[in-house]
């Protein structure tokens, strides 16, 4: 029977609660806001279906891509709404032309993150789009795996932890699933954010923002001033009611210091392309170093193909590509983040009742003053600096 007790191995892909036969294990959020599986003991039939269903205890192997490339959509409009270049819309709308379904993480209406399907190339929109939160894969490991059984396509993107979850759930592999995931540098909690949403509605209802309705808009990649230096930006049904840069809001800054990511991101064991995905995506930061002619700060994605499946769903996608004839990994494809000395002190500070805002401000930078600008931008330019160049 599944029982946690080391959280850095466990990333609450759902895959045991899924799995288990007697409908016994259900998530519970810890005090940090992040979730873990409970099995009730009274109905367990201990069968270990859950134990050998989890992706820690299955073998994995990182694996070289077959191929890098820089790639953008040719369509504006998408990249703009995109983290990077778009790609992952190309790939969703090809699998649904298809006859198929795709899978990734939406903006719930109480905007909470978790993981939905579609199969209408409108129902993409809402995938479109960085979450910074952990996303809730909820059921739709067996909704795929009941859409695969028919013969139907799937695209099913997430994580390197949820692919890895979901394979594991399926235990075989189906000819009609494709695998999308990012090189990712963790995921904050959804308890948090929580939080944070609730710190910003209290403000618009003391008037510091204006207006009194629910948060209805959340966009954690906005382009308005450029890819690089994107916004969060938060709204309601009048309108935006915050729009900060990566380098003044709070809730970016804290995810950028890993302040809260999950403790099994610092731990990952889901590097190296190990999840066994098809695709991997992920922002081609260092794009003006090794191709400052395509750089257009609007956003491109590196992507690494990393089977044929992957090389057949992106094959006469509308996107202008280029092969790189060498093999670049920013540092999150293979260095899990490192654990913040301050991360426990933040938790602390969140037990006492302190706002997200004031545990950010104390624990990074001040929010003001050229300086600490300049020390964020560093930062953030660590996370993604490229570690590791081989020639092919
Ligand atoms: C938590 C997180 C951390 C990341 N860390 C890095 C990093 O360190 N370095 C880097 O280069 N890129 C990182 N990325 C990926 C990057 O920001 C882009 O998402 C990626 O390049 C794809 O961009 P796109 O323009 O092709 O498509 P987009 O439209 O931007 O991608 C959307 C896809 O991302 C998936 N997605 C969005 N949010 C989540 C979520 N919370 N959980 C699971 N899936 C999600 C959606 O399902 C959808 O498939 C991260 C993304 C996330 C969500
Ligand atoms: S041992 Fe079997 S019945 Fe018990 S929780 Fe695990 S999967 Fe469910
Ligand atoms: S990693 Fe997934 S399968 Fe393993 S215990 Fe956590 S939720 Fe269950
Ligand atoms: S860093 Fe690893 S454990 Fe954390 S969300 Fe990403 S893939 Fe999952």
């Amino acid at each position: 029977m599944i029982k946690i007790t080391d959280k850095t191995r466990c990333c609450a892909c759902r895959a045991c609660v899924q799995a288990c036969p007697a409908g016994c294990i259900s998530m519970a959020e810890d005090s940090e806001g992040f979730l873990y599986p409970v099995a009730d003991e009274s109905k367990c039939l201990e069968c270990g279906l859950c134990d050998r269903t989890c992706p820690y205890n299955s073998d994995r192997k990182e694996r070289k891509p077959l191929k890098i490339i820089s790639a953008i959509n040719n369509n504006r409009e998408t990249r703009t709404q995109s983290s990077s270049g778009g790609i992952f819309s190309l790939i969703a709308e090809k699998t649904i032309e298809k006859g198929g379904t795709v899978f990734g993480a939406i903006l719930d209406s109480d905007m909470s993150i978790a993981h939905a399907g579609t199969s209408d190339k409108n129902g993409i929109a809402a995938m479109k789009g960085s979450k910074y939160v952990q996303s809730d894969t909820k059921n739709t490991f067996s909704m795929a795996k009941e859409i695969l059984e028919k013969g139907e396509p799937v695209l099913y993107s997430g994580t390197p932890c949820q692919i890895a979850g979901l394979k594991s759930y399926l235990k075989k592999d189906y000819p009609n699933l494709t695998t999308c995931d990012i090189i990712c540098h963790g995921a904050p909690s959804p308890g948090i954010w929580r939080k944070y949403l609730s710190e910003i509605q209290s403000a618009v209802e003391n008037g510091l923002h204006g207006g009194e309705s629910k948060i209805s808009h959340v966009e954690f990649r906005n382009k308005d001033n450029g890819w690089r230096l994107y916004n969060l930006s938060i709204g309601n049904e009048h309108g935006c009611i915050l729009k900060e840069t990566v380098t003044e809001n709070a809730w970016l800054k804290g995810f950028l210091s890993d302040l809260y990511l999950r403790p099994s991101c610092h731990e990952c064991m889901f590097k190296g392309f190990s999840s066994g995905s098809d695709i991997t995506l992920s922002d081609f930061w260092s794009i003006k170093k090794y191709m400052p002619g395509m750089d257009d700060n609007m956003g491109t994605s590196l992507v690494y193909i990393n089977s044929k499946k992957g090389e057949e769903i992106l094959s006469g996608t509308d996107c202008t590509a280029s092969e790189i004839g060498f093999l670049i990994y920013p540092s999150p494809v293979f260095e899990p983040s490192p654990w913040n000395r301050k991360r426990d002190m933040f938790f602390k500070m969140m037990s006492e009742g302190k706002s997200i805002t004031e545990a950010v401000q104390k624990l990074t930078y001040a929010s003001d003053g050229q300086r600490h600008r300049k020390k964020l931008i560093r930062k953030i330019l660590r996370i993604f600096k490229t570690k590791r160049t081989y020639k092919a």
